[in-house]
């Protein structure tokens, strides 16, 4: 563990999106680079096959239909539980409270991890953070907040959010202030698209919203969270096939 004073981290979660074997060890037939990378994953297991699907994730936000999205309802509390190394991003847990509301319904936060740089793109533009925060409803479905942040001036939510960092594969410390309303946009506006989970086993039937404001991170922050996940963890584009992107 090391403190974000010294480290400047701040936050690392990223993506297993998986929500019920989070565990590096179980996933460590998977990687993002070789012969375990995003090309191989069909291959890798029966139950990667949703990987090759027509409503994969990420993608490029490009092609955009205007629509009038209703605004996003969201209920956060502070009231995570733990953050941890999995291997693949660090990820942090949150306690039941906190929720938004996407077709009536309501999706609960579950975690919240990091792509370094980001996986979505907007108009073929990457950036360098993307931050998913991972909701589910009481049947099962998914809904995923993506946060995109750029080069730039300190973000005082991830500075606050993440005062210890867990630097080993496996290690997972007690998180009790974390804020996910800390790290959201002042401008709530979003694209939506219908998308996967964006690591094994790719499970479809997402509900995406990718705010269009993009935040800020200092050089520091970044290089603190890069000295965790030193290579990629983002899977490359993914077609949009049929999909309306909508803003
Ligand atoms: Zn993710």
């Amino acid at each position: 563990m090391t403190t974000l004073r010294n480290q400047l981290l701040f936050i690392s979660t990223f993506t297993l999106i998986s929500l019920t074997t989070p565990s590096y060890g179980a996933n460590s037939h998977w990687g993002y680079h070789g012969e375990k990378g995003p090309e191989h994953w069909p291959a890798l297991n029966a139950a990667y096959q949703q990987c090759l699907g027509k409503n994969q994730s990420p993608i490029d936000i490009r092609n955009t239909v205007s629509t009038t999205l209703p605004e996003l309802q969201i209920n956060y509390q502070s009231g995570s539980k733990r953050l941890t190394n999995n291997g693949y991003t660090l990820q942090a847990d949150f306690k039941p409270g906190s929720y938004i509301n996407v077709d009536q319904q309501r999706f609960n936060l579950l975690q919240l991890h990091i792509h370094l740089p980001s996986e979505n793109l907007v108009r073929g533009q990457r950036f360098a953070l993307e931050i998913h925060m991972v909701h589910a409803s009481d049947n099962g479905e998914l809904a995923v907040l993506g946060l995109l942040f750029k080069h730039g001036k300190p973000h005082a939510g991830l500075d606050a959010a993440f005062s210890s960092l867990p630097t080993k594969k496996g290690e997972s410390i007690p998180l009790t202030g974390l804020s996910a309303q800390s790290l959201l946009p002042r401008n709530t506006a979003y694209y939506r698209f219908n998308g996967s989970l964006t690591t094994p086993p790719c499970t479809e039937g997402v509900r995406w919203l990718v705010f269009k404001e993009v935040g800020e991170a200092s050089p520091e922050q970044l290089k603190a969270l890069k000295a965790l996940i030193p290579r990629s963890n983002a899977r490359p584009v993914q077609p949009a096939n049929a999909r309306l992107i909508a803003e």
